[in-house]
């Protein structure tokens, strides 16, 4: 099984937190495209496993025509062994949703929408420089389940300074009342460079604060769980059977081909990432080149990715599978790095599984980091 990763490099406007790689200038859209397919042409033999997920993100990828997920669709089914029942997914925005588009894209054989809401109150929306309004974000799930999509993630952000506890649960109780099978939360992040780090830096905005993000974690966790949802990795919540198949092949360590601008593809022993430049990633393809770099992934980079991804993830760390792929020297080191975590209330031991607790899930990172091996 494999996975694919289409990334389309194209916004209408700059979300003020967002480091993903995108321009906001859409003239070249078309031959991005072209050049994608081109490059699955030139990658037709980096897996070779079976295709069980598509998923088109970036970027905006619901800017595309319908004409263009559909032809790039069918493309990729000629170059590659998609599975007939394969998961595609649509990244889309609210205000790109409209009847001609998801018609389009259920004809094209989009299966599954993520649609980035982020909140449901107009200032945050403003706040957030996104492109949507406060009601198009509510009639984008409606229209979208009246025209048969079913399987519906919703993108939510919690922790920015104007979002209170009392927000935040209005907004959690909007998406619960929307019958949707899967929302991913996230937790505001100030990334170096973006529009946001300088409103924090020049004071024309408050910074974000540690301790109610993970308040507000805290009571997204519990309201989840009342709500029937399983919480399956740390930023992702499904009901039973909707779990994303694409992002969980990630954190099973399976293969992938990223494809478009600052994609990035795995192969069990090496990753590579393309130049996240639009007019050079272009200019390169052209010569029939991927302007990619690559590394070979070592012994301990592939054991701290399976620490950090299984800590993350419902499934915990198998202390068995660590000793089999790693050795019992691993496991022993792992297992004294975990003992203070576990005294602290933050990991448990269920049978040969390490897992993190309700509380450790806020702290993933650290936690993982402390278990890494050096
Ligand atoms: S729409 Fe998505 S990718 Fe584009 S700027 Fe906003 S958050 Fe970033």
């Amino acid at each position: 099984m494999a996975g694919m990763y289409i990334h389309i490099p194209f916004c209408k406007k700059a979300c003020h937190y967002c480091n993903f790689h995108f321009s906001t200038s859409r003239q070249q859209m078309p031959e991005m495209v072209n050049a994608i397919l081109e490059e699955a042409a030139l990658q037709q033999s980096y897996l070779s496993e079976k295709v069980e997920t598509l998923y088109f993100g970036g970027g905006t990828p619901s800017l595309l025509t319908t004409y263009e997920v559909r032809n790039t669709i069918n493309r990729l089914r000629e170059l590659f062994v998609v599975n007939g029942n394969a998961e595609i997914t649509l990244e889309a925005n609210p205000d790109d949703i409209t009847e001609e588009q998801l018609v389009g894209w259920r004809e094209a054989g989009i299966n599954r929408l993520s649609i980035g809401i982020q909140s449901f109150f107009e200032e945050d929306l403003q706040w957030m420089n996104r492109a949507h309004t406060a009601p198009q974000a509510l009639q984008c799930i409606e229209l979208a389940q009246k025209h048969g999509f079913t399987n519906i993630t919703i993108d939510l952000i919690y922790g920015s300074p104007s979002l209170t506890d009392e927000k935040w649960k209005q907004n959690v109780e909007t998406a619960l009342s929307l019958a949707i099978p899967h929302i991913s939360c996230y937790a505001l992040t100030v990334e170096p460079k973006t529009a946001l780090a300088k409103m924090i830096a020049t004071q024309q905005s408050a910074d974000v604060d540690a301790d109610k993000q993970a308040r507000q974690f805290s009571l997204l966790t519990q309201w989840m769980a009342a709500a029937g949802f399983e919480h399956y990795e740390i930023s992702n919540f499904a009901k039973p059977g909707f779990r994303s198949r694409h992002n969980s092949s990630y954190w099973q360590g399976k293969s992938y081909l990223g494809l478009g601008p600052s994609a990035h593809s795995f192969n069990g022993n090496s990753r590579q990432w393309n130049i996240a430049n639009n007019a050079l990633y272009l200019k390169i393809l052209e010569a029939g080149i991927i302007p990619f770099e690559m590394e070979y992934l070592t012994d301990t980079q592939k054991l701290n990715e399976y620490v950090m991804t299984g800590l993350r993830t419902l499934e915990g760390i198998s202390l068995k599978k660590m000793a089999a792929e790693w050795g019992d020297e691993k496991v022993t080191r792992i297992t004294n790095a975990a003992s203070k975590h576990i005294d602290q209330g933050h990991l448990m031991w269920t049978d040969d599984v390490l897992q993190l607790t309700a509380t450790g899930k806020f702290l993933a990172d650290g936690i993982a980091a402390d278990l890494f091996e050096g």
